[in-house]
């Protein structure tokens, strides 16, 4: 099994070091770790995500931090290479308006492997709670969800991404405003995703923080999984995008029962592993 998603404390909302994620990893048997953590460029909410920690400290996203991250997963790499594979990766928050940022950034830092992600519509967070419910609040069922469902097409169209993160995000807190609901309007559109994921070959990661969250099904629903596999798009990685080491392999094993239930295909760098 491998944890494609992993949040260390170089990531604003994580404290977990990487040296105790590795150690959990190990513990769980997990074939290959990659630590991807988050990197939110967008222009228009620096004064909120622009950050990264290091060594504790909040900072803006610098050189100097950034190839401390790198470093040190380079150094961890080698360091448990008798163990466990340990890759290199970012989980990119995606915006159509800031795709010069995300080019420019993966030019200058390049990774092993990089979950891009739909963490805000208009601006604001709805994958964090302090923002959600006002988002929700304010808008109709059916404009969140072509909203959400034009971001992710225009995530997959970027040609920035080869793997798309938690592709039904909105259900985090959306699930609590719209109910069942959302599940029904979500598979009424979600079509055109997968055609678009299938012509760019772009592929999707399952990520199992959902149960943690309390929702009953992972990233991605049973019934957009049924529509992946129609259209033949390819899971390329599963995560338990932990922030803790606790967290670390949440799950997996039952991402990997899916995959084999389901008959889903799968595409690199998971393929490798199975
Ligand atoms: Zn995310
Ligand atoms: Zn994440």
């Amino acid at each position: 099994m491998i944890d494609f998603h992993l949040h260390p404390s170089y990531s604003i909302d994580s404290r977990a070091g990487i040296e105790a994620m590795v150690a959990a990893a190990i513990e769980k048997r997990l074939a290959a770790i990659c630590f991807t953590t988050h990197i939110d460029l967008n222009p228009d909410r620096e004064c909120l995500d622009y950050y990264m920690r290091c060594d504790g400290v909040l900072m803006r996203y610098c050189a100097e931090g950034l190839n401390k991250y790198i470093r040190e997963v380079g150094e961890a790499a080698d360091k448990f290479s008798d163990d466990i594979e340990i890759f290199l990766g970012y989980e990119l928050s995606y915006g159509q308006h800031f795709e010069d940022r995300i080019e420019e950034f993966l030019d200058t830092y390049p990774a092993d492997f990089v979950i891009g992600a739909v963490h805000c519509l208009e601006n604001i967070s709805i994958t964090a709670s302090s923002e959600a419910a006002g988002y929700f609040r304010a808008t109709d069922i059916k404009k969140a969800v072509e909203d959400y469902v034009s971001a992710t097409i225009q995530l997959i169209e970027s040609g920035l991404f080869r793997t798309v993160g938690h592709i039904d995000g909105i259900k985090k807190y959306g699930r609590v405003f719209y109910g069942a609901n959302l599940d029904t309007e979500l598979a009424k559109v979600f079509a055109p995703v997968f055609d678009s994921m299938r012509e760019r070959r772009v592929g999707f990661e399952l990520n199992t923080s959902a149960l943690r969250k309390g929702l009953s099904e992972i990233y991605p629903s049973g019934r957009l999984l049924e529509m992946a596999a129609d259209s033949d798009v390819k899971i390329n990685s599963t995560g338990s995008d932990a922030h803790r080491p606790e967290d670390v392999g949440f799950a997996l094993d039952l991402a990997e029962k899916l995959i084999s239930k389901m008959g889903l295909s799968v595409g690199e760098p998971l393929a490798g592993y199975m």
